[in-house]
């Protein structure tokens, strides 16, 4: 039997959820790598997401795809040319370990992207965030997907006393495989939310718990409005003062 503990926290669960992907569904931005199920496609724009904003992605994704539009493509080109089309984008690294994974999969997967995160997970240049993402957004896996505005959210609505270091990490990841459903379009759109969020309400500036969808279920946001609630009521003096 489950202790009152676990039993309020699957319900708090329950409820930022309902929250979450009712805010996404009616404010999530329509970015052109969430309308594509192609696997080397997300692929790359997780690979050009990471440390990049979305407004600078979006254009180099395009091209990019344009002079590569497969594994094979990508996996032919010199590496100059590979160089190239990332110019202006910054840390070529990541460039470089695209070409060397499309270069394995040509090579020891047939040019297809594994299905599973374990698998993509051995790729070069792909660690745990990247391998569910692909996982998730492309096979529609139930694959948690923690990078740094997940992981963020995830701190300030479930633990927000939680310290740094590998056990923390391994808290969190807790946290967000619990979230991620066990059927597939369900976990697509609930790592697409959490990272929404991370990005557009509770960023790494600045927490904006006053229009927070999920602030009644946020163990940081809820106490600040309780507590602002709290001062904003008028005492019992100040009422029957108000009423002479
Ligand atoms: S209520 Fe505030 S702290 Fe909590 S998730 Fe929303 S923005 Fe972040």
């Amino acid at each position: 039997m489950k202790s009152a503990t676990a039993t309020a926290l699957i319900a708090r669960r329950r409820r930022f959820k309902r929250r979450l992907l009712g805010w996404f569904r009616q404010h999530g931005r329509d970015l052109p790598w969430r309308r594509t199920r192609d696997p080397y496609q997300i692929l790359v724009s997780e690979v050009m997401l990471q440390q990049t904003q979305v407004a600078r992605v979006e254009g180099y994704w395009h091209r990019f795809l344009a002079r590569f539009p497969t594994l094979d493509t990508l996996a032919a080109a010199p590496p100059r040319r590979v160089r190239e089309s990332w110019a202006g984008l910054g840390y070529y690294r990541r460039a470089a370990n695209l070409h060397r994974l499309a270069r394995e999969v040509v090579t020891n997967h047939a040019g297809q992207l594994p299905r599973t995160a374990a698998a993509l997970r051995a790729l070069p240049g792909v660690g745990p965030y990247t391998a569910g993402a692909v996982a998730s957004f492309a096979y529609e896996l139930p694959e948690p997907a923690v990078d740094t505005n997940v992981s963020r959210v995830l701190r300030r609505v479930f633990h927000p006393r939680l310290r740094t270091g590998a056990a923390a990490e391994r808290t969190l990841a807790a946290t967000a495989k619990a979230l991620v459903p066990r059927r597939g379009n369900d976990a697509w759109i609930t790592n697409q939310a959490l990272m929404e969020l991370g990005a557009l309400i509770c960023t790494a500036r600045v927490m904006h718990c006053d229009r927070c969808p999920v602030r009644p279920a946020c163990a940081t946001g809820a106490p600040v409005q309780a507590r602002a609630s709290a001062a904003s009521r008028p005492t019992t003096r100040s009422r029957s003062r108000g009423k002479t």
